[in-house]
């Protein structure tokens, strides 16, 4: 068979031109569009999909900031704002395990058209990233692929906020992508309806779970000791009940996490219960296979809900995520990459866009912030070392090791992040000069302009 095929050169039409251009518009990218818009800007937000949010409103990750205990230390900024005017709008719940409020992954799409049209970001939405357009070392726009067929859009600086760092890897910047063997989980997440919210909220209290019902067997999580102890809407006892009587075949050990929020309405929503390895998201093969084993096994689990758990007799599945959540994939190499050692011991920048209090999650290790600890996220994690000019990166791909991504992951540090690649990129145009030139006290004092916490 033969193993590759030469592409014709083609002309491809320029529909757009932009000042900043924001390709992703999960936590990561929807800050940087909405911090640059907000500094005058001319902005566009980009994404594959019908509508804005990421992982929030395409996977359904609702637990916007279910680390925030009394003494936690943020930066506020906008992704406080994602959780005020998510509240203000009817579109979230009190959050069961933290001082926050947990996002409605269908309203939180109108939320975020509101915030886009108020800012007055150009929306371009159903469009996918395929190749950028880079001439003489700078990046001046991306292609795209839609119904519309090949597509260029032109631009002065481009965010990278696919969470994969699709843009800067294939513009030739130097990346890192975890094996896929050491890779997080990916899950398929799933609402319910039918639940009987009384019974339901009884049986937790009767048999409250805690973090550390999180180890058990295989699973083991390391915790600082202070969280043992802490109420964790955990669910792994329906799943044992089911296996034992061999709804759920005994070698399975990816079925059990948490569920989100129950509604009055008997909706529970935000159910993160299957956790599959081996699944690798820049590999659409990959991809394929989790799908379907991940809805395969949803199913199970919601079986096993119907008969072990109170209030869950009625249930019925609501709807899948419009795709699987992925957590681990690429990072670019960065000027600097952030530690563990920066995340566990509050790391300080004097290039700092923001901070992050010391919550971790992922590889195996639970930190909860509940202390008032809290590291600096420096601007140098945002550039990749190598690759064109007037590119940055917002969101989960952003420079560091397993255990930093297992912090810098999390929806609201993807949020600092954006909000400080917005502000470097348009303050690169204000000033006309290269990113890495920008004058990192100006970026600091518009920081403060927009009420976050970066010291
Ligand atoms: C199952 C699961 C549960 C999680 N639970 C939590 C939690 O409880 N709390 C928490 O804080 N974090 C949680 N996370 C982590 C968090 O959701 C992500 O790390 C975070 O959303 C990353 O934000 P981002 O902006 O970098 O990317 P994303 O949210 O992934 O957004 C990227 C956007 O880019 C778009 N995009 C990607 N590629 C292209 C392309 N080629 N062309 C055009 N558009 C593109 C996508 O459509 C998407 O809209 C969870 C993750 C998963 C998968």
């Amino acid at each position: 068979m033969q193993t590759t095929i030469l592409e014709p050169a083609r002309s491809v039409p320029v529909v757009h031109s932009t000042g900043v251009l924001v390709v992703g518009s999960g936590p990561g990218g929807l800050a940087a569009a909405l911090a640059a818009a907000r500094m005058g800007v001319d902005v566009t937000l980009l994404d594959r999909f019908g509508c804005f949010g990421g992982n929030i409103t395409v996977v359904g990750v609702e637990g916007f900031a279910w680390y925030r205990h009394e003494q936690t230390i943020e930066a506020g900024g906008i992704g406080r704002e994602f959780e005020d005017r998510a509240k203000a709008m009817g579109a979230a719940v009190p959050e069961s395990q933290s001082l926050s409020y947990e996002l409605d992954s269908e309203g939180f799409k109108l939320v975020a058209d509101r915030l886009v049209e108020e800012a007055g970001i150009h929306p371009m939405l159903h469009r996918h990233f395929v190749a950028p357009i880079v001439e003489d070392g700078t990046i001046k726009g991306i292609i795209v692929e839609s119904k519309a067929g090949r597509q260029a859009i032109l631009a002065d600086r481009v965010v990278d906020a696919t969470g994969d760092a699709d843009v800067a890897q294939r513009a030739g910047a130097s990346t890192d992508k975890t094996p896929v063997e050491q890779m997080q989980a990916a899950s398929v997440m799933f609402h319910l309806a039918g639940v009987d919210k009384k019974q339901f909220m009884a049986g937790v209290r009767a048999d409250p779970m805690t973090y550390s019902d999180w180890s058990s067997g295989e699973w083991t999580v390391e915790t600082d000791g202070k969280e043992d102890k802490m109420f964790s809407p955990f669910l792994r006892k329906p799943f044992e009940a089911a296996q034992k009587d061999g709804l759920i075949p005994a070698d399975l050990n990816t079925i059990g996490g948490t569920w989100g929020a129950v509604h009055d309405s008997g909706e529970m929503t935000y159910m993160n219960l299957v956790h599959l390895a081996g699944c690798d998201g820049t590999d659409p093969d990959s991809l394929t296979q989790f799908e379907i084993e991940g809805r395969r096994q949803a199913m199970m689990a919601i079986d096993a809900l119907r008969q072990y758990t109170p209030g869950c007799a009625g249930v019925r599945l609501r709807n899948f995520g419009m795709s699987i959540g992925i957590r681990d994939t690429r990072k670019i190499i960065a000027r600097y990459d952030m530690t563990e050692q920066d995340v566990r011991g509050q790391g300080r920048f004097d290039d700092s866009i923001g901070i992050y209090p010391e919550f971790i999650d992922g590889y195996g290790i639970l930190i909860l912030p509940t202390t008032g600890r809290y590291m600096q996220i420096p601007l140098r994690s945002l550039l990749a070392r190598d690759g064109p000019a007037g590119l940055i990166v917002a969101g989960r791909a952003i420079g560091g090791d397993k255990i930093a991504h297992a912090a810098t992951r999390n929806m609201a540090c993807c949020a600092v992040a954006g909000q400080g690649a917005g502000i470097v990129a348009a303050l690169s145009l204000h000033r006309r000069c290269a990113l890495d030139d920008v004058n990192i006290t100006e970026v600091q004092a518009e920081l403060d302009r927009q009420g976050v916490r970066w010291q």
